[in-house]
């Protein structure tokens, strides 16, 4: 049985004065729900203020990024062990980082095995860009994003990260994967490719997520496929009650 999984990528927004309005907001609702992860990933400034106010909970904290490094000459980089100061989770190779700070696969797989050391549960995310989805190249991109991403690991690392497929033409557009379409890339792509690297017991234990314009009114649809253990949230993140709702869709998903 695979835990869902619902994480809030807040981006690069709120301050950290609204970002505890919006814990503040959230925490009676996320309380609430059990059985499933659920985890806020904000900008670094706020992760202390928020690692506070979620004390006690089971809610979890995810940074949206971090170095491989341990330390060292990397202004404006953070390391494994400040995100561990307040985090379990950690973001590696989002498309937007992919997209507009130069991360690769192999940036992401330094990232990856950094984020286990450091005991750190990695979201790793993968995905195809509208040209590439056009021109019938999904599985190749996904299948590499997720085999160069997860080089060199052991299957017991394997099985304790978490996997996002996120199609980028689906990430703030508005414009959702079918859960079909989301069930077939993450069914037969992304869990059939860790089956052939990891083995089919392993591939069956790591948690597969769709991300891309998940809202309170679609979620239920994506987690009642049976590959798909729940969510990457963008923007829905940034407001309570569809955030709440998301992870209400999540526990109703609960055979
Ligand atoms: C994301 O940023 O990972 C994401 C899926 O964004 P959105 O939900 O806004 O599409």
């Amino acid at each position: 049985m695979r835990k869902p999984f619902v994480a809030g990528n807040w981006k690069m927004n709120k301050t950290v004065e609204q970002a505890s309005l919006l814990v503040a907001d959230l925490l009676p609702g996320l309380q609430a729900i059990q059985k499933i992860e659920r985890v806020l990933c904000p900008p670094f400034p706020s992760l202390m203020v928020i690692s506070q106010m979620i004390a006690g909970t089971d809610i979890g904290l995810g940074a949206q990024n971090m170095h491989w490094e341990e330390s060292g000459a990397f202004t404006g980089e953070v390391a494994p062990a400040m995100v561990k100061e307040f985090c379990d989770y950690v973001i590696v190779g989002h498309s937007e980082r992919r997209q507009f700070f130069a991360e690769t696969d192999q940036t992401v797989n330094a990232k990856v095995k950094a984020a286990l050391k450091m005991g750190l549960t990695p979201i790793v995310c993968v995905g195809e860009t509208i040209t590439e989805n056009e021109a019938g190249r999904t599985a190749e991109i996904v299948q590499r994003e997720v085999l160069e991403g997860l080089k060199d690991l052991s299957s017991e690392d394997a099985v304790k990260l978490v996997i996002a497929y996120e199609p980028i033409w689906a990430i703030g557009t508005g414009k959702a994967a079918t859960s079909q379409q989301a069930e077939d890339i993450i069914g037969k792509i992304v869990r059939g490719s860790l089956a052939d690297r990891f083995g089919s017991e392993s591939a069956e234990q790591i948690r597969i997520l769709y991300g891309g314009s998940v809202k309170g009114s679609n979620a239920a649809e994506f987690f009642g496929m049976p590959d798909i253990d729940g969510a990457l949230v963008g923007g829905a993140s940034l407001k309570a009650d569809e955030f709440i709702q998301i992870c209400q869709a999540a526990q109703g998903s609960i055979k």
